[in-house]
């Protein structure tokens, strides 16, 4: 690392130890030029890839979008909350693990179904039937939102009967 205060290309390293309760490490550097001393901290840099959708326009990736569809596959199944926070957080470390820059959200979707019909065939059949053909979760929420509307199904009662059990 150059020295930030006369770019002088080498610093060494005279003290390293844990910082942020182990989540980071705090370096004492040396400059080999001008022989100041400053601090570094470093830690893993865990990034969500952006989603490459169908029609090749990129979006971030959404935690809530995915976790609504899947809210959604799951509608007045028996499944809890608690079940659906651990999908949400097995796909999210899943991707954050791959350490891609971009990602297809066709995988995304894949990884939702592998999840989905390991704990409810279901919302299995319910999510692919109607994921596959619109390949991602966004347009699948889109649907569903456009369907509700087209039904009239929009009033207060009728959202809050569509929320799981246990969330009532
Ligand atoms: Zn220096």
């Amino acid at each position: 690392m150059h020295c930030p205060f006369c770019g002088h290309e080498e610093t060494k390293v005279i003290d390293s130890r844990l910082a942020g309760e182990g989540r980071q490490v705090r370096r004492r550097r040396e400059c080999g030029g001008c022989h100041e001393r400053f601090t570094t901290f470093e830690s893993p840099e865990l990034v969500m890839p952006r989603l490459i959708k169908r029609d090749d326009t990129r979006e971030p990736f959404d935690e809530v979008k995915l976790r609504n569809g899947i809210v959604r596959a799951l509608e007045k199944r028996p499944v809890s909350s608690e079940t659906i926070e651990e999908i949400v957080s097995r796909i999210t470390h899943r991707l954050q693990a791959e350490g891609e820059q971009e990602v297809s959200a066709r995988i995304v979707g894949e990884m939702v179904m592998e999840a989905l019909q390991a704990v409810d065939e279901v919302a299995y059949v319910r999510f692919a039937s109607v994921y596959r053909s619109f390949q991602d979760v966004t347009e699948f929420q889109d649907e569903i939102h456009r369907l509700q509307q087209i039904t009239g199904d929009t009033s207060r009662r009728n959202q809050m009967s569509l929320l799981p059990d246990d969330k009532k």
